[in-house]
């Protein structure tokens, strides 16, 4: 019998995620510039020449019935355990003693990324916390306001996505399911007053808009722009010189912030 070529899936991350919902030809000029990276020859992004700027991305929302916002600093219990730390990100919070640190094997992915084979999708979390009941909790640390900075630019849609996204990457690697992720604000910049977090539930409606939002990702032939202010203004290509759409100058300040 013939063998059966499967087709390839294309390889996406929580960034990819987060970006195509704000300006899906923004993530397209990052893929094509990893491409061209890997490659080691120009990769040209799909978005046709004279493609027409969109008002929004056509991602459809992920579920937010279930996002809560906390804000004050977040606790764990004495018996709850750092169980994975993404040892390439600088500046996470410490926010368990050594002795209460017990990495765990099956999250040690590749060199600490964890690989969704079945989905094609792959990332690291910041921290991934196993509370006393055995549920994992992924955590994506941002040094930011709870309400200013990346917030007011984004809005909670960045916390919904960037939270399903860990959760799933974590059920895939380990076989169970997180009951929620966490984004956790530190407002480093402030007097840390705002500091606080959100929780995002990780259920079954949840995984089916990311397996949804995946396919619609990879059928978009097009990824067309949507340059309005809030999405220029924090755009790293448009930093590069590299959109022609722009609604708006590059703002290094602001990407900063909202990077952290
Ligand atoms: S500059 Fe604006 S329109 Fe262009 S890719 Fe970036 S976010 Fe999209």
């Amino acid at each position: 019998m013939a063998a059966v070529l499967l087709p390839t899936l294309e390889h996406l991350t929580p960034h990819d995620l987060v970006t195509y919902s704000r300006c899906p030809h923004e993530m397209e000029l990052h893929r094509s510039e990893r491409a061209s990276q890997l490659n080691g020859t120009p990769a040209t992004p799909r978005t046709p020449i004279g493609t027409r700027p969109e008002a929004r991305s056509p991602l459809f929302s992920p579920p937010v019935h279930s996002v809560q916002v906390f804000e004050g600093r977040i606790d764990f219990g004495p018996l709850d355990r750092l169980v994975y730390v993404d040892a390439g990100e600088r500046g996470l919070p410490v926010l368990f003693a050594p002795e209460h640190t017990e990495p765990e094997p099956k999250l040690s992915g590749r060199n600490g990324t964890l690989v969704d084979e079945e989905l094609g999708f792959a990332g690291r979390p910041d921290l991934v916390v196993r509370r006393v009941d055995g549920d994992l909790i992924p955590v994506e640390y941002k040094a930011t306001h709870l309400f200013h900075d990346l917030h007011g630019f984004h809005g909670r849609t960045f916390d919904t996505i960037q939270a399903i996204a860990e959760c799933r990457l974590v059920h895939a690697a380990t076989g169970r399911r997180p009951s929620h992720g966490v984004v956790l604000y530190g407002d480093t910049g402030g007097d840390g007053g705002r500091e606080g977090w959100v929780e995002v539930a990780y259920g079954e409606s949840e995984e089916h808009w990311l397996r949804a939002a995946l396919a619609q990702i990879r059928s978009d032939r097009v990824r067309a722009p949507v340059p309005a202010e809030r999405n220029c203004a924090t755009c790293e290509p448009n930093g590069l010189g590299r959109c022609s759409y722009a609604a708006r100058r590059y703002d290094p300040s602001i990407r900063a912030h909202a990077a952290e």
